[in-house]
């Protein structure tokens, strides 16, 4: 006989995953952050996670994205062989379905980053399609899915190698990671696949995304085998590199390590790398066709008892309606800002086109002199939010603009996520500028400092438009200063140097009992 799956009970059961895991973390996450936030001892890296925590728990509250970047859907289905489906449509149509009943949910909205064609138009598909679908069909009755959703950030930095059979896979990564800079938005995991081809490593990679972060206890009861001895190991590696949460400096990168492995020529070695951010989404369902998946929400008690507030006595308060550039000089790398006033927004699409007009003579739409500038592309607003989640996106891609905007414009500062190259450090310097940075993965928490927001210009862009927002008490930090200081360079510094060379006594393996 076997087991049939309505179309309807599946499609629904993908539309409410993606739901579910645009609010709630998983709780072992939340274990796993806690603990970090307990040892930190970098005060801008403990910040950082009293934020993503303090987000988190108003996302579950709210039923709001933890993060602007409501990410690429993934969808892991293992088949049972005795599973039927009703067949007229393709498990890829049936997935697209549920995404896009998902993403266009009334009550909570979900940004739809997803582009059509990837080479050309690159134009929005307006309801997150398509997924990126897995199908494995295994032993069995039932259908085993999980559901994920990947920000750009981290998944931009995946990484994959095809080593020597006889290089180190632990001198791989931690020459990789530094690389990766803070863009994946850390602390979060890493998933790394080792062995079969090329793709399959990748696959691997991002399939050991799935499991449970389990390193705290894998710690506490010694590793069995040799790769849970070299999962424990890369982990103190990594976070012995001192990168810290957000890429500030601190104690904990990398809550755990996963690695998946498969058998492989005896000539190769490919190695892949997908790290997973503080926005780390997922769920696990199994259906065995009496109806929708069932989704347990984490326990209240899953949350730590870390509420951020605005910390006047920690931070420096700034009226950007008064801001100067004698005021911004005298910003230092790595201080606390609460910028209060008006701030305009703008990231790739508005930075193109500022830069073409500017190239071709013609005036601005928007006056950029003496304001500041959010990189950020929010979440549509509901019921009574000025706007929806609203944190930074990763500024590295604005950097080809810094130059031209700083030097036409009399703009003063810009805020993002993770370090800036070269080129707009270099620019930020001669032109006395500022960047500054908000916390990845703490985007609602972001939007309630977000008071008000109207369009300025490039309605048609949407969620790209210029905004002109009226914030109160949006945390910073100050990353690169008028000086060309960057925090990005110093924290990590700072940090690896004081963790210093990791001597762990080599943790002995227990046999299985
Ligand atoms: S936490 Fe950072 S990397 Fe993750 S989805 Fe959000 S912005 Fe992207």
């Amino acid at each position: 006989m076997g087991t049939f799956i309505r179309d309807e009970d599946f499609i629904q059961s993908i539309a409410d995953a993606v739901q579910f895991i645009s609010y709630y973390h998983p709780a072992d996450y939340l274990a796993q952050l806690a603990r970090a936030y307990e040892r930190e001892e970098s005060a801008a890296a403990r910040d950082a996670i009293a934020q993503i925590l303090t987000n988190s728990r108003l996302c579950a509250q709210g039923h709001r994205p933890i993060c602007q970047d409501t990410g690429m859907v993934n969808v892991f289905l293992r088949v049972g062989m005795n599973v039927r489906f009703e067949g007229g449509r393709s498990v890829q149509a049936l997935c697209d379905e549920g995404v896009r009943r998902g993403y266009l949910d009334a009550d909570n909205p979900l940004r739809a980053s997803m582009v059509g064609d990837p080479l050309f138009a690159r134009s929005n598909t307006r309801d997150n399609t398509p997924a990126m679908v897995s199908v494995e069909l295994v032993p069995g009755d039932v259908l085993e899915v999980d559901v994920a959703a990947k920000g750009a950030g981290s998944e931009n930095k995946a990484r994959l190698a095809m080593l020597n059979p006889g290089e180190s896979l632990v001198d791989w990564v931690l020459r990789t990671v530094p690389e990766l800079g803070a863009g994946w938005c850390p602390p979060g995991m890493l998933g790394i696949g080792v062995g079969g081809t090329a793709e399959k490593a990748m696959l691997l990679a991002k399939q050991s995304l799935m499991q449970p972060i389990d390193m705290h206890e894998l710690r506490e009861r010694g590793p069995r085998d040799r790769l849970e001895a070299l999962r424990i190991d890369l982990c103190e590696k990594v976070n012995a590199l001192g990168i810290g949460a957000q890429g500030l400096g601190g104690l904990t990168t990398v809550l755990d390590v996963k690695i998946a492995t498969f058998g492989t020529h005896a000539a190769s070695k490919p190695v892949a790398l997908i790290p997973n951010c503080a926005a780390t989404r997922h769920v696990h369902f199994v259906l065995d066709g009496s109806g929708v998946a069932a989704l347990d929400p984490p326990p209240l008690s899953a949350w730590p008892d870390v509420h951020w507030a605005p910390d006047a006595a920690r931070a420096r308060r700034v009226d950007l309606d008064r801001l100067t550039r004698a005021e911004v000089a005298g910003w230092k790398a790595g201080e606390t800002l609460l910028l209060s006033g008006r701030l305009l927004t703008g990231r790739d699409a508005a930075h193109a086109r500022l830069c073409e007009l500017l190239r071709s003579g013609a005036p601005l739409p928007v006056d950029l002199d003496g304001r500041v500038m959010y990189y950020v592309g929010p979440v549509t607003a509901v019921r009574d939010e000025a706007v929806g989640p609203a944190g930074p996106t990763t500024a590295t891609r604005m950097d080809v603009f810094t130059e031209p905007l700083l030097a036409a414009t009399g703009l003063l500062a810009m805020v993002g996520k993770a370090e800036r190259g070269p080129e707009a450090i270099a620019a930020i310097r001669k032109h006395g500028a500022a960047y500054l940075v908000a916390v990845g993965g703490a985007a609602y928490l972001v939007s309630r400092a977000i008071r008000s927001a109207r369009v300025l210009a490039f309605e048609d862009l949407g969620m790209e438009a210029i905004h002109e927002f009226e914030v109160r008490d949006m945390p910073v930090t100050v990353a690169v200063d008028a000086g060309g200081a960057s925090i990005h360079e110093s924290g990590p510094r700072e940090w690896k140097a004081r963790i210093g060379t990791v001597r762990r006594e080599s943790i002995p393996i227990r046999p299985q009992s």
